[in-house]
């Protein structure tokens, strides 16, 4: 790891000046060990860090770039934006347009509003839901994460499964005490919890396709069977679609699993790279948010004029073709990468959904948190870093999943699946 000086220096900066040299914990590579990657440049599927190096890119900033890094046609948009002012604090039409192109791709979406991260839209999803029921309890699954949220960091997945913490430091009892743990893909536990808690619980709070504890799919039916238990129950049905929204279909997990939830939460692709989330849905629903209801929330930057534009540009060039392009990407991926932990006689179960993916080393199939965490996580951390000084960016903790973009070509794929079966090699050996 030495031959990456400059990454050595800044980070070594970093650390005198930002907690543990990072804005977001994951980036610190504490799971896989070592020290972080400074990027300077990113085009397409590539990455060149601060002793140009380059790396084919697996973390696409965590999914939110679905066309490929700085996309022209997204680039341009957000400088014609900029030349015309960078904040407005007052409507534009620029917010006209994506919500559009948002409500009309997304059926359940009849009224959308804008926030500047899945963390915002999160928030004032539970809160909307509590104005709206008048209940309290919130269920949600472990290993779902749902932004840095004080009564949803219970059992999350991402960077709090990557620290192994149960919950994080700093949230009272109180508040997590609304908050119920469901196991996922597990309707029958949900069915539990819905009845020991009968008239209190104002929502189920779901990734449809789980991203954040690895790729761990939806078993076929467990949707479907959570919109029934919402029914029976009264209680609305949240997807948090901040990581599928735009991602695994046109409509996001929605369409590709048809299932209607009451709200959705946004963020990540529909920002084309800028710090953009939302909240939509019914519109009886999004009529309780001020000002034309009683839940307040707001945002001095919401709707920023360039977060606007950049996310218009990116959803409005991902057309049918985009995502039937990303499907063939994800499954040439996860077939090579079969072939490879075969081939090595590894233990490993690939798991995708679109252009999502991950490779967990453990005998069975995952389909819940406990699952997930059977992984060999020191046997990812050699891989991982195998990889790295091969030129592969993979997420650096093995309870990510991986992203592909548009930009990715089938060469790059093939080259990471030789690399993959490489590094596996070298790792057994
Ligand atoms: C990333 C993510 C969030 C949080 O979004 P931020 O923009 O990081 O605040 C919420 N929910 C899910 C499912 C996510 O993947």
């Amino acid at each position: 790891m030495t031959n990456r000086p400059n990454s050595e220096a800044l980070y070594k900066e970093a650390c005198g000046l930002m907690p543990g040299g990072v804005n977001s914990p994951v980036r610190a590579f504490k799971a896989v060990g070592g020290t972080p990657v400074f990027f300077k440049r990113a085009k397409g599927a590539y990455l060149f860090d601060a002793d140009d190096r380059s790396y084919v890119d697996y973390v696409s900033s965590w999914g939110a770039i679905l066309l490929g890094h700085a996309d022209d046609r997204v680039v341009s948009a957000i400088s014609a934006a900029a030349a015309n002012g960078t904040s407005f604090g007052a409507p534009h039409e620029g917010e006209v347009r994506l919500a559009k192109e948002i409500i009309e791709r997304v059926e359940p979406l009849e009224r959308i509003r804008f926030v500047n991260s899945g963390t915002e839209a999160t928030l004032a999803a539970i809160r909307l839901v509590r104005a709206a029921t008048g209940r309290n309890k919130i269920l949600k699954f472990e290993g779902n994460y749902h932004g840095a949220v004080d009564s949803l960091l219970a059992k999350a997945g991402s960077g709090i499964a990557t620290f192994g913490l149960p919950d994080s430091a700093g949230v009272p009892k109180s508040i997590t005490h609304d908050t119920l743990l469901a196991k996922y893909n597990d309707a029958a536990n949900v069915e539990e919890i819905l009845n020991a808690n009968r008239g209190e619980v104002a929502a189920i709070l779901v990734e449809p396709v789980s991203g954040n504890m690895g790729l761990v799919p939806p078993k076929p039916g467990f949707l479907q069977a959570l919109r029934r238990l919402c029914d029976e129950h009264a209680v609305l049905l949240v997807f948090d679609e901040v990581m599928t929204g735009f991602r695994v279909a046109k409509g996001g997990a929605a369409e590709r699993f048809g299932i209607t939830p009451d709200l959705l939460c946004m963020g990540k692709v529909i920002g084309g790279g800028l710090p953009v989330g939302a909240y939509g849905g019914r519109k009886d629903l999004m009529d309780l948010v001020a000002p034309l209801g009683p839940m307040y929330q707001a945002g001095t930057l919401s709707g920023n004029p360039l977060a606007m534009a950049a996310g218009y540009a990116a959803l409005s060039n991902l057309d049918q073709e985009q995502y039937e392009t990303l499907e063939t990407l994800g499954a040439r991926l996860e077939a090579g990468l079969n072939q490879a932990c075969q081939g090595e006689s590894i233990a490993a179960q690939v798991q995708r959904v679109g252009s999502m993916i991950s490779v967990f080393f453990t005998e069975q199939p995952v389909n819940d948190f406990d699952e997930a965490n059977t992984t060999n996580k020191p046997l990812f951390g050699s891989v991982f870093h195998s990889m790295l000084d091969k030129g592969f960016y993979l997420p650096p903790s093995a309870l990510e999943a991986w992203f592909m973009t548009t930009s990715h070509t089938e060469a790059d794929i093939d080259r990471t699946v030789e690399a993959f079966a490489a590094s596996l090699r070298e790792v057994v050996a």
